[in-house]
């Protein structure tokens, strides 16, 4: 499972510059999302090999005393739903009575915590650190977020216990997530259909209230009850395992309909780090959204964090029985304004409480999910490239034009293509995304986005 990584600390410490750092995108276009660049608490981050997700806390005002009422509720959730806390102080600052605080509640709450020495930057480190050995939380580390250093080393060191289940090499290299391997076209049929005959991890989330349980329970049938004993932290969603005509599934449940005990009920309700997790784990993400409360800032966040995992994504509009036609007009728009962007995903209106079109909804979810595991070999990709160039040149770039030689898979869940050029680093956006396009309909992807890289040279 995918770590979550808290930054705690008081407030200008630099944790949003450690957050902005560590979830910067990578060197992928995966497409365009107006309206959701805004800074983010939640982000995924990438770096040396390592992934993972990171929250940023907000500020933590110590110098209110009793710090552990005082502490904002989220902050506090997001401490202890964290695998990992990066205790950020200000090198130059100095030891505070706050970071004494903080310290304080971490120490009770036995986390893994590192203190971070930050801005470290054109000061003598070592003098100015070794006051924050006296929080009584061990080593401290330096690090300059806003230059950048030391943030690798740190992240290594505080996410190695992680490495193995992560897949990241020995070395700590960075480790590219790109299957480089080219495949010809039997051996991407081949491969495509063992990944087809595999069970659909399927993530039903959205915002408290928008009717998860109820379409949990509606796609599960309420007579088959069964009580899970399936290993993992109560705030870790239940695994479902089910079957429909012919298929199988793994339903990711974030709404808690299967509660191991009714002792937890009190925690269990919605957590934005427990459906981040469950983002990552699924193969195709069924995002709930309700139809009397229009779409909220919230829905763009979950999506926004779905898009940047590259998920499969199949949208539902919930309770659209009982209202009338001025309001189903009025959702139509603003799905249509709000999410005109997401272009590729299937939008279905549906009622999880009478049960109409939910079935409908496992027909996109197999679309969704066929596209998204599809292989296609290097000559058809290749082909494909070729065309979209032949209809379209590329520009001219210092007098040269840019030259796209061939194109491969690179992956799969998303699909990703990988093209091959001369100067192709110096494309401007608006021709990837046309070439991204142009890739989309060629094979006739749905449900799912695509990620285009690009290498220069052979
Ligand atoms: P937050 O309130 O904890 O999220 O703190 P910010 O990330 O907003 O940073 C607060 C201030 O410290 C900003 O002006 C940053 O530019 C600055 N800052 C952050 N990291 C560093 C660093 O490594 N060195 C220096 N000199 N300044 C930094
Ligand atoms: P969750 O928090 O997302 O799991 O939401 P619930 O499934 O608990 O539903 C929240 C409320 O919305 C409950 O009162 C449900 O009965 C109601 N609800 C769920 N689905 C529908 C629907 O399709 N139509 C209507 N009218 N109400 C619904």
């Amino acid at each position: 499972m995918i770590p979550v990584v808290a930054l705690v600390g008081r407030p200008n410490v630099g944790k949003s510059t450690l957050f902005n750092r560590l979830t910067r995108t990578r060197d992928a276009l995966v497409a365009d999302y107006p309206g959701l660049t805004r800074d983010r608490k939640y982000g995924r981050a990438f770096l040396s090999g390592y992934e993972f997700i990171v929250v940023d806390t907000g500020g933590i005002d110590g110098t209110e005393e009793g710090i552990e009422t005082k502490m904002a509720e989220q902050s506090l959730a997001a401490i202890e739903e964290a695998d990992v806390v990066l205790f950020l102080c200000d090198a130059r600052a100095g030891l505070t009575a706050a970071d004494m605080a903080i310290a304080q509640h971490l120490r009770s709450r036995e986390k893994t915590t590192f203190v971070v020495a930050n801005k470290v930057d054109g000061i003598d480190a070592d003098s100015a650190c070794a006051e924050f050995w006296s929080l009584g939380l061990g080593e401290v580390y330096q690090m300059a977020a806003a230059q950048g250093r030391g943030v690798t080393n740190m992240i290594e060191y505080a996410l190695a216990p992680y490495a193995e289940a992560l897949g990241v090499n020995r070395d700590g290299e960075e480790e590219e997530a790109t299957d480089l391997r080219e495949y010809t076209e039997e051996e991407a049929e081949a491969e495509q259909a063992r990944l087809q005959a595999q069970p659909i991890k399927l993530a039903i989330i959205g915002k408290p209230n928008v009717g998860k349980s109820t379409l949990t329970n509606r796609i599960l049938g309420e007579e088959r009850v069964v009580v899970y004993d399936a290993p993992g932290t109560t705030r870790d969603s239940i695994y479902i395992p089910m079957e429909r005509d012919g298929q199988d599934y793994v339903i990711i449940d974030t709404a808690g309909v299967r509660r191991r005990s009714k002792v937890y009920e009190a925690v269990e309700k919605f957590s934005v780090i427990k459906t981040l997790k469950a983002v990552e784990d699924a193969n195709v993400v069924l995002l709930v959204i309700d139809a009397r409360e229009g779409i909220a800032e919230q829905d763009l966040g979950l999506l926004g964090f779905v898009l940047n995992a590259g998920r499969a994504l199949v949208i539902a509009v919930n309770k659209w029985d009982g209202i009338d036609q001025g309001v189903k007009d009025r959702v139509k728009s603003e799905l249509d304004r709000r999410l005109g962007f997401i272009d590729f995903a299937r939008i279905h209106f549906i009622s999880a409480l009478h049960g109409t079109g939910v079935g409908h909804l496992f027909e996109s979810i197999e679309e969704a999910y066929e596209s998204a595991t599809r292989r296609v070999g290097t000559s058809m990709l290749t082909r494909i490239m070729q065309m979209a160039q032949d209809d379209h040149q590329p520009p001219l770039i210092n007098g040269r034009r840019v030259k796209l030689k061939y194109a491969h898979a690179g992956g799969y869940n998303p699909p990703i293509v990988v093209v091959h050029g001369n100067q192709v680093s110096k494309l401007p956006d608006s021709y990837k995304r046309y070439m991204m396009n142009y890739f989309r309909k060629s094979l006739k992807v749905v449900g799912t986005p695509i990620q285009l890289r690009f290498q220069e040279g052979d």
